[in-house]
């Protein structure tokens, strides 16, 4: 009887056997986890002494998941961990669809993705690497390599000196910072003037100050501008964005001065806390975060398959290559041949510029890629395919 599943380790073997570029940087330094189609890590603890014998057992054993360590060890094969002797580990960040809320998600569900759930992660990242990353850290663009996750969201790897020996309480602080953890809004907004006088002033922060400070005044200013709408979003009543809305032009006067007299916010509370929100980088609290504060962890190696979706965890590159990438297109691994499916359910999907279903219990023959896609997000059986020869 034919098994889907032999076809998918056959699809992967020849993945590996043609790929290029499937190590990652200090391969020999790094710890191994793979996985199969039952477990994303299935077996780690796994080290490799060159790119040869990685490779080899990449075609060999064809698994549905490869994942490497961001910490670099002595000894990366050593067990228990503390073995390894760690000698440093890239700063890492994960940026994932299924932690920003979107309202997509509530139509298709966590599971999946659609094209808003790629530009919302897409913005993310730039927001990352534009707002935190290269103002507050110093990073340039070029030290920041970003790579599709091969599901939902982006990765973005810096393996410059300077992250290297940065201990894991280091990385926590970095986290935190890019999601606004335990920020002090009444720091940033001091009442200055002489007690029981009413001459005081609400001094806060100016757009051009450095950190957290600065992008809270972007932020008001840009939702200021942006009108009553976006005002109300952030918690305000229809009445007060109005008022704030029609006296924009010298409000912003005042504020590029770090003068918030003139705008006049009934729940201060909820109101920063909104604007802050926005500006924040979510990282999930179940894992995400601690990939960046936690260097043990493991994750996709950039270029390998990811056995949810058979995509590519594709390198992108930098930012300025990011705008223009489209992973339903650039990450698809398996382009040839074709196969016979059994969906139950499944939305729309949109991958290599063509849109399959949405499909309820029924059958279709699709293009393999979109076959594999279906079958290991859970949604379809396949029930035989073809490829054609290459010649
Ligand atoms: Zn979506």
């Amino acid at each position: 009887m034919f098994n889907p599943r032999q076809l998918i380790l056959r699809l992967l073997g020849d993945y590996y056997k043609g790929a290029e570029d499937v190590a990652p940087t200090r391969l020999e330094q790094r710890e191994f986890g793979f996985g199969n189609l039952d477990m994303k890590v299935a077996g780690r603890h796994i080290g490799f002494e060159s790119e040869k014998k990685y490779r080899e057992y990449l075609v060999t054993n064809a698994p549905a998941f490869v994942s490497c360590s961001q910490a670099f060890y002595r000894y990366p094969a050593a067990r228990p961990m503390e073995k390894k002797e760690p000698t440093g580990a890239e700063l890492v960040f994960d940026i994932d669809a299924t932690d920003m809320n979107l309202d997509c998600q509530q139509v298709h569900g966590k599971k999946w993705v659609c094209s808003n759930c790629f530009d919302k992660t897409k913005q993310e990242v730039q927001k990352l690497v534009e707002d935190f990353l290269v103002p507050d850290f110093g990073f340039s663009e070029k030290e920041i390599e970003i790579n599709f996750s091969g599901n939902r969201g982006y990765h973005l790897h810096i393996e410059s000196e300077k992250v290297l020996q940065l201990d894991n309480f280091a990385r926590r602080q970095v986290s935190e910072y890019i999601a606004g953890t335990g920020i002090d809004f009444e720091e940033f907004f001091p009442m200055v003037g002489v007690e029981g006088t009413r001459l005081k002033k609400l001094m806060g922060p100016k757009p051009t100050d450095k950190g957290w400070q600065g992008k809270i005044a972007n932020n008001f200013l840009r939702a200021l501008n942006t009108g009553v709408g976006t005002l109300m979003e952030f918690g305000m009543t229809k009445q007060e964005a109005s008022q704030l809305f029609k006296k924009r032009a010298l409000v912003e006067m005042g504020i590029r001065n770090g003068n918030w007299d003139m705008a006049y916010i009934k729940k201060k509370d909820e109101f920063w806390r909104k604007v802050m929100k926005a500006q924040s980088i979510m990282q999930s609290d179940k894992i995400d975060k601690n990939v960046t504060s936690d260097m043990t962890h493991l994750l996709r190696v950039p270029n390998t398959i990811h056995g949810e979706t058979g995509l590519i965890a594709k390198k992108v590159g930098h930012k300025s290559a990011l705008e223009k990438f489209n992973p339903m297109k650039e990450a698809i691994a398996f382009k040839k041949g074709e196969a016979k499916v059994s969906v139950t359910n499944s939305p729309e999907l949109t991958i290599n510029g063509k849109t399959f279903g949405p499909y309820s219990a029924e059958d279709a023959v699709l293009p393999m890629y979109a076959a594999v896609y279906l079958y290991l997000k859970g949604v379809a059986t396949i029930k035989g395919y073809r490829i054609r020869s290459e010649k």
